[in-house]
């Protein structure tokens, strides 16, 4: 046998060692481990290309199919033991098959975009997808996908998936939570704010009665004044829209409907929020301000949820001001804009908050107040960071607190 030259031996043993660990890893990762040839699928794009295709990603979406194809076409050649226990059933050779089985059609998306990074030289590509046991059972999965660049020359891909079912189990279920705590502490709110309530209802009701006398009035002079009639009837008919539109903002918030996200104007909900306010304000002789910039961008939300921030930082600050001197309390509401970010901002003349305190205001169950929840904060902040945006507090320096939401605008 020739004597090989030394240095092609050690690269060669840096190779077997290489291999080796790779090996090793593969098989002793937690993970669910996966090497796929995706030959054929690199086939399909050069032909794609050849006919003229530039857009993936348009393409992908407009032909499912030819994701499903690609899926067709892509083999397992290897899965290691966390990938047999997680979607087999004891038998690793029964794994080794085309992929798309793998792949609900609802995970096309997330496999086309993987096909896309890939082919755009990015070195790995990682989502949450759905993926599917060989007993049929989907569930949900972080998957990644490395794109090795002598692997990918070679036809070659690894991925790895970890099963995150738990986790957005264990989420659902923290949201549901959040939810029904919302609704809950939505039901206390009316529940304390009735006075205010009742009182917005009676106005309208009162109006009516009293231009309703005064139609009939009108009607049983000798000439009857038709004009001054209509024009009290169309009163009557705002008056009596005026008291419908209130029921049905107080049925949205006793409600219990899933919440829905709409591009709204932040003025106009916390004109609304007013509405089970103005008697609180007037009650505890607090002086509102409403500061309120036009033209502000649009902010993504659910109406209510938002709403029910604006009416729980407001009593927040009306309960703040109890010990005020009656005639130093007041409350500035004050919207703008700073970029494409809207800023609300609630500030009382209030004792402040506390510095020893401030950083505990927004967990849970924090209460300084005898018959105080402590959930009002946490469910504004849990609010507020759904749609993408923050809440703070700090202290004025006149006195008094400043609670800041800010909620990304609708460009
Ligand atoms: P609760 O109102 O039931 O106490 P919150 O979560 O709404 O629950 O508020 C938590 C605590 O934050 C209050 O007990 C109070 O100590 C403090 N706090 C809230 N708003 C203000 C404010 N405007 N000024 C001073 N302290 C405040």
């Amino acid at each position: 046998m020739a004597s090989r030259d030394p240095k092609s031996q050690t690269a060669e043993e840096a190779l077997r060692e290489s291999e080796y660990r790779y090996r090793n890893l593969f098989q002793a990762m937690a993970a669910s481990f996966w090497e796929l040839d995706f030959t054929p699928v690199g086939g399909m794009l050069r032909d794609l290309r050849k006919q003229g295709v530039a857009d993936f990603a348009t393409y992908f979406a407009d032909h499912p199919d030819f994701v499903r194809e690609m899926m067709r076409v892509t083999r397992v050649v290897d899965v290691n033991d966390q990938t047999v226990a997680l979607f087999g059933r004891g038998d690793k050779a029964e794994l080794l098959r085309p992929l798309d089985i793998y792949w609900p059609e609802e995970s096309n998306d997330v496999y086309a975009s993987s096909v896309i990074a890939a082919v755009t030289g990015k070195p790995s590509y990682a989502s949450e997808t759905r993926l599917r046991k060989l007993n049929g059972e989907v569930f949900d999965a972080l998957f990644t996908a490395c794109f090795a660049p002598e692997a990918v020359g070679a036809g070659k891909l690894l991925i790895g998936v970890i099963d995150i079912s738990e986790r957005v189990q264990a989420h659902a279920m923290l949201r549901q939570v959040q939810a029904e705590f919302a609704h809950a502490a939505r039901v206390s709110m009316l529940g304390e704010l009735t006075a205010s309530i009742a009182h917005e209802v009676n106005q309208p009701l009162a109006a009516i009665a009293t231009n309703a006398s005064a139609g009939l009035r009108w009607l049983d002079r000798p000439e009857p004044d038709i004009a001054e009639v209509r024009a009290l009837t169309k009163r009557i008919i705002a008056d009596a829209e005026r008291a419908a539109n209130i029921i049905a903002r107080v049925r949205d918030m006793a409600g219990h409907r899933t919440p829905e996200a709409a591009a709204l104007s932040l003025n106009s909900v916390v004109e609304e929020a007013m509405l089970f306010l103005a008697h609180e304000l007037q009650g505890h002789s607090v002086a509102l301000t409403l500061a309120l910039q036009r033209g502000l961008p649009r902010v993504l939300a659910d109406r209510t949820q938002l709403q029910q921030v604006v009416v729980n930082l407001a009593v927040n600050a009306i309960q703040a001001m109890a010990q005020t001197p009656a005639d130093a309390r007041q409350l500035v509401v004050r919207t703008q804009f700073e970029g494409v970010v809207v800023r609300l901002d609630f500030e009382d003349s209030g004792p402040g908050i506390d510095p020893e305190q401030q950083a505990r205001l927004f967990e849970s169950f924090f209460t300084t107040k005898s018959n105080g929840m402590g959930m009002g904060l946490p469910i504004c902040r849990s609010i507020v960071e759904t749609y993408g945006g923050a809440i703070s507090v700090r202290n004025r320096e006149q006195g008094g607190a400043c609670f800041t939401v800010m909620l990304p605008g609708t460009a």
